[in-house]
């Protein structure tokens, strides 16, 4: 039997970085990863993230940040605007009065890069490959069962273990949430012209088409369309996807000089009704899925992160049971609005988006202007982007 302070099932980069956090502050910790994470290699992965300042704050803190930042991309401004319309609206570091909105990068890379900060440590466990195959809750502990028969004992178990969060099942806490009947197509490209190291964005009523710009020139795909839609597109070769694309994006980066592999991820919004029960917390998509369009997921994963390390590591320091309710919902209070918040935005965003009524179609182009106009509102909105605000 191992027997720890803290379980986190998964080694995510949200996992991953709390077990790093409640180690740094002296608590007994075990991750269970089903699978080892992979490192980066020379061709760029499909998978992306735009990583705000506040979670780039917290993996320099983490001491991951100097290995990342040789590759991430640094953005100074995103460009947003309507395919149907003239609103356009553009956010600039400077008007932030910040060196850039945010970095561009891999997610295996962080997820690599936070597992190694993990190595080696005394009272830090790595179980992995090892997948967590039953929760039983007592009065006093949790206990695990992995699938290769060994048992971990905590007095809290963390669910970091995604959008199919079985802790969340298995300790009956509830998740709300719809299908956005979207899959978002993913995939590195190189455009005629340079990407400024802006993230664009064009509406379309089927959905918003996104270039991010990478280190090495080219730009990673984030395209969110309709399923039947992006099934087809999926279908394509790289000729009639090239051409298709170009189409969608308006030009935005003149042509589409190459395409590489591509890959779906179908859209849901997801939240759980609470965070916390008796000897269990949720963290990051494990409690809160949303959808990508302003890449915000992994963003409040990471405060997720920060906000139960101080409650837990305040317990600790008070010699409180970190398996404590009453301590566990400081944190869900202090996050769960956080995450309603930029879910509901989020929603009605894609929804003020996928319309085609011309009257909401005028309204939300006036807005776009009006945002663009509107200094003040714009440095709010950008300082929440960037977990500031
Ligand atoms: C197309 C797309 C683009 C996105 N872009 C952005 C972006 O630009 N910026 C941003 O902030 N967010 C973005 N997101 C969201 C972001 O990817 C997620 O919020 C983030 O990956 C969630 O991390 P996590 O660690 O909580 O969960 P996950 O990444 O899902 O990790 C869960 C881990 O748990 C492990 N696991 C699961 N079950 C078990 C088990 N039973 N036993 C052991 N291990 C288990 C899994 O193997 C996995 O490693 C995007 C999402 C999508 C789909």
């Amino acid at each position: 039997m191992i027997r720890v302070d803290v379980a986190v099932v998964g080694g995510g980069m949200v996992g991953a970085a709390l077990a790093a956090l409640l180690a740094d502050g002296g608590l007994e910790v075990a991750v269970i990863e089903a699978h080892p994470p992979r490192p980066p290699a020379a061709e760029l992965d499909l998978r992306v993230s735009a990583i705000a300042p506040a979670s780039r704050e917290l993996l320099a803190v983490l001491g991951t940040w100097p290995t990342l930042a040789a590759d991430a991309c640094a953005y100074t401004a995103m460009e947003v605007w309507d395919a149907t319309g003239r609103g356009r609206t553009r956010f600039d570091a400077a008007e932030a009065g910040v060196a850039e909105l945010g970095h561009i990068v891999e997610n295996r890379a962080i997820q690599h890069a936070l597992w190694q900060r993990l190595e080696g440590r005394a009272n830090l466990q790595r179980l992995c490959p090892a997948q967590v195959a039953g929760l039983l809750i007592a009065r006093d502990t949790a206990q695990l069962e992995l699938d290769d028969g060994r048992l971990v004992e905590a007095a809290l178990v963390v669910g970091a273990d995604g959008a199919r969060s079985q802790i969340r099942a298995w300790a009956g806490l509830e998740n709300v949430g719809w299908g956005y009947g979207q899959k978002t197509i993913v995939g590195n490209l190189r455009t005629s012209d340079p990407h400024q190291a802006t993230c664009w964005q064009r509406f379309l009523p089927s959905g918003p088409v996104a270039f991010l710009p990478l280190a090495d020139g080219r730009c990673s795909l984030a395209w969110h369309a309709t399923t039947a839609y992006a099934d087809h597109l999926l279908g394509l070769d790289d000729a009639a996807f090239r051409a298709e694309l170009e189409v969608a994006s308006g030009g935005a980066l003149g042509a589409i000089v190459e395409v590489g592999p591509r890959g779906a991820f179908p859209l849901r919004l997801q939240h759980a009704l609470h965070y916390v029960r008796p000897r269990v917390a949720l963290v990051g998509d494990a409690a809160h899925a949303i959808h990508p369009l302003a890449g915000q997921g992994v963003n409040l994963g990471f405060r997720d992160v920060r906000a139960l390390t101080e409650v837990l590591l305040d317990a600790v320091a008070q010699d409180a049971d970190p398996g404590d309710v009453d301590l566990l919902r400081r944190y869900e209070r202090e996050r769960q609005p956080d995450n309603g918040a930029m879910l509901l935005a989020m929603d009605a965003f894609k929804r003020g988006f996928g319309t085609t009524a011309a009257a909401l179609r005028w309204a939300r182009n006036l807005g776009l202007d009006a945002a663009d106009r509107s200094g003040p509102l714009k440095r709010a909105v950008m300082r929440r982007a960037m977990g500031l605000g």
